[in-house]
């Protein structure tokens, strides 16, 4: 069974191609420029070089029909027929209080998708897109929706709910939604994998440490806490994003400068985080280097950055009343050593020790605490595209 993942963006779109009888992955590739001058595909078949071209690309209808070409072709291509597709699965970022899981696509599930637009009016209507182009190119392939919030529904009232007015959530939907959830589901549930326990009995808190991050406290398999919230703001430090903020000295600002809500949106979105905070960049990769050299404002915002991790790590500790496990994942998650370490550092109190030697790795599985620690500390590379590609497998199975 071949499945063909697509996580589309306003003017992207990635895809990877699945062999679902050994979940191998046949090709895969990256469509970029959509919709702008220069649009390029970059096409992998696995065990090849990669094949680029620039080209024409005005819509997603027209990527989608490329990347089928791409799937068809001669040479680098890995389907003799699109019969041999059996679906597309979807990342779908919001998928509101309506969907826990994943879902087959139909009209019902597209009509509650446009509902969720205003709770992610940068990325729901660029999954539509996806979803409708594929409806055009490939009609007769079920197409399934994978959410990014729909982990986190098990949260309960007193962790999603704000200090608000209650009306706000009842008519305005105000509430924490989270993030990554597909992410954060894959990795605790690799966790419990690698230490041959029943993922039931753990108490796991998930570090997943991109451009974008959250944590989340996963009890029992379940998400019962998470740092993003209604939106993508909240909780660490991120590469451009603020992290927790008080709300007030938002509005003060805005009052005070005369900011815009547009341009206040902005400042919090793309110029604060590690770039607001160093000056430098939004790549940590950057950041370490110049700190390393004695530069103050990235060392701090390497501090605050790797501080807020901990207080998450305290805090969730604290909500699960336990913690057995600790996991990093995404970019800075699978490869900062040093952002390991300096998150490690501080929490022996909690009965997790760090080993600075098995530290010592980047971009695969491993545990990298003391053989004595009680509670453990991995390493575990995300991927959300197979947990996309398993669901899908299983919804159009059923
Ligand atoms: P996204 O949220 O866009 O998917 P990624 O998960 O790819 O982001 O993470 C990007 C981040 O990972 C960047 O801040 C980058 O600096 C960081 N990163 C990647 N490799 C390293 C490395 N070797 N050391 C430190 N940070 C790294």
């Amino acid at each position: 069974m071949k499945v063909l993942v697509l996580n589309c963006g306003s003017s992207s779109l990635k895809y990877q191609l699945f062999d679902m009888t050994n979940e191998e992955v046949l090709a895969k590739g990256l469509v970029e420029r959509i919709g702008i001058e220069g649009s390029t595909i970059k096409h992998t078949k696995s065990g090849q070089a990669a094949v680029s071209s620039t080209t024409d690309i005005p819509n997603h209808k027209v990527a989608i029909r490329l990347v089928t070409e791409h799937l068809l072709d001669a040479n680098h291509g890995a389907l003799s027929s699109l019969n041999e597709l059996s679906a597309v699965g979807h990342r779908v970022v919001h998928g509101g209080e309506k969907f826990a899981k994943s879902v087959i696509i139909d009209q019902e599930v597209l009509d509650v998708i446009e509902d969720c637009v205003p709770l992610a009016p940068l990325h729901n209507p660029a999954n539509l897109m996806g979803i409708r182009a594929v409806l055009d190119v490939l009609p007769d392939v079920p197409q399934v929706a994978v959410f990014d919030t729909a982990f986190h529904q098990t949260m309960p009232p007193k962790a999603f709910t704000y200090g608000l007015p209650y009306h706000y959530y009842e008519e305005g939907r105000l509430r924490r939604y989270g993030f990554h959830g597909t992410s954060h589901f894959y990795v605790a549930n690799r966790t419990a994998e690698i230490l041959g326990r029943s993922i039931e009995e753990l108490k796991i808190v998930t570090c997943h440490m991109g451009n974008g991050s959250s944590i989340a406290a996963v009890d029992g398999g379940k998400s019962v806490d998470t740092s993003l919230g209604f939106s993508t703001v909240p909780g660490i430090l991120m590469g451009t994003r603020s992290g927790d903020l008080d709300p007030v000295m938002v509005l003060h600002l805005m009052e005070q400068e005369g900011i815009s809500p547009k341009a206040m949106s902005h400042i919090l979105h793309k110029e604060s985080g590690v770039l607001g905070i160093s000056g430098i960049s939004s790549d940590l990769r950057d950041i370490e280097e110049a700190a390393s050299t004695g530069n103050e404002r990235a060392t701090l915002a390497l501090e605050m950055l790797c501080y807020g991790v901990r207080k998450y790590i305290g805090a969730y500790a604290a909500a699960m009343g336990g913690i057995d496990a600790v996991v990093f994942t995404a970019g800075i998650g699978e490869n900062s050593i040093l952002v390991r370490q300096m998150v490690g550092e501080g929490l022996e109190f909690l009965g997790a020790t760090l080993d600075i030697s098995r530290n010592n790795i980047r971009g695969k599985e491993a545990i990298v605490s003391t053989d004595g620690s009680r509670v453990k500390i991995l390493v575990v590379p995300t991927n959300e595209e197979l947990v996309i590609a398993r669901d899908t497998r299983t919804l159009v199975k059923e």
